[in-house]
């Protein structure tokens, strides 16, 4: 039996790069066509496994295998240029279901512009978080025109979960598919477009999650996982139909508004943002950056209690230990009539500016205001009325069904 034999040329996968990407690349080096390298080279494959985009979702081990050891590159790398590499960050399953409680799982656990998460469950079909029901297949026009241009395709560009190149700041477009390594533009006149800061802002910590796992938020770092399902949480509120947003609907009317477009970016009957097509998926992608960027610059408040992550840390005065406490002033005249109620009130505003800091003084105020039996909604609806909205009872237990970790 002889050892497996190594390709003499299997250039690097590029940062972010999709292993249908790296094969093209691959096979154009040893001048030979993709029929070829998956048929003789790795197994029995046909083009098929690249026209159904399995190979960059979720390919066959033994592809994997035979790759690795054509290459040297380790099948875990390989495993990470998928979709199925991100999992279970980027998705809970690959397996589309029927079931309700999967799209609310995925994209209710969080809320953010809306604080009710008790909507009706919508009904879905072979649903899958984020991927979409057609290929889609684009790229930057900036990358592909500059005279050492990075090689490749990444997942990125296959998956409607960002809008733009992260190396240019440029919106991708659509092409019909690449050839060998010629990309063939649906639009060959058209320029490279600059994407708004908002855009590009959102689509890097997208990046970020996929290749770092982490992204840094205003108010704290958060775990790719929750990242990913806090877009995708947005993106569904932001495509509530009215007789369920009720007095949230004006926030999400300035919403679409900020992007000249009407409510639900114009969707009608509703359907999950992954069975739209293409132009519409990328309005929701637009108004979820526009929602960022207005919930971190103020212009909307979050009735929901994650929006506080897109909000800086309020400034809270520590005491330089030189400044009389109010306590210390009480003692010194207690000779002058006592304003209970002041002292109340003052009482009650410094437990409410330590609870908007710290988390556990936050969890201690929860505590209390909820004592009462069957309040523990009504107490969390008035601690975010509050600003108050980072404490671990934060979130509701019983819909607490998360898979992710914060
Ligand atoms: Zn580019």
């Amino acid at each position: 039996m002889t050892a497996p034999l190594r390709w003499p040329l299997h250039p690097p996968p590029s940062d972010g790069e999709a292993l249908s990407s790296w094969l093209t690349r691959i096979a154009a080096a040893h001048h030979i066509g993709l029929e070829e390298l998956l048929a003789n080279n790795l197994g029995n494959y046909t083009l098929d496994i690249f026209d159904s985009t399995d190979i960059d979702i979720d390919p066959p081990v033994p592809l994997l295998i035979a790759l690795q050891e054509r290459t040297g590159f380790h099948r875990g790398e390989l495993h990470r240029m998928t979709v199925a590499g991100h999992m279970p960050w980027l998705l809970d399953t690959l397996e589309p279901s029927d079931d309700p409680d999967a799209f609310t799982t995925y994209t209710r656990q969080h809320q953010v512009l809306i604080a009710c998460p008790d909507r009706p469950s919508p009904p879905t079909h072979r649903w899958r978080a984020w991927l979409p029901r057609a290929p889609l297949y684009r790229a930057c026009r900036a990358c592909a025109t500059e005279p050492h241009p990075v090689p490749g395709l990444t997942l990125l560009h296959y998956l409607p979960i960002t809008l733009t190149c992260r190396r240019h700041g440029c919106y991708l477009d659509v092409i019909h598919r690449s050839v060998d390594t010629r990309i063939l533009w649906v639009d060959d006149e058209a320029e490279p477009r600059p994407a708004p800061p908002a855009v590009q802002l959102m689509d890097q910590r997208t990046h970020d999650a996929l290749t770092d796992g982490i992204v840094q938020l205003p108010r704290r770092p958060v775990h790719a996982g929750i990242w990913f399902r806090l877009l995708r949480t947005i993106i569904d509120e932001l495509s509530t139909p009215i007789i369920h947003s009720r007095r949230h609907s004006h926030t999400l009317s300035r919403i679409w508004a900020s992007i000249d477009q009407p409510p639900r970016g114009g969707q009608l009957p509703w359907r999950p943002f992954e069975s739209l097509a293409w132009p519409a998926q990328q309005l929701h992608l637009e108004a979820a950056a526009a929602t960022i960027a207005m919930l971190e610059d103020g212009s909307i408040e979050s009735a929901g209690v994650h929006g506080a992550l897109f909000r800086t840390e309020p400034h809270c005065p520590i005491n330089d230990g030189r400044t009389p406490t109010p306590e210390t002033r009480s003692a010194s005249t207690t000779t002058q009539p006592i304003d209970r109620w002041k002292a109340t009130a003052d009482n009650l505003n410094e437990v409410i500016a330590l609870a908007r800091s710290d988390p556990a003084e936050a969890e201690k105020l929860y505590q209390f205001l909820s004592l009462r039996p069957n309040r523990e909604h009504e107490t969390r609806q008035l601690l975010t009325d509050l600003r108050i909205t980072d404490y671990p009872s934060s979130h509701n237990p019983d819909r607490d069904r998360s898979c992710t970790v914060e």
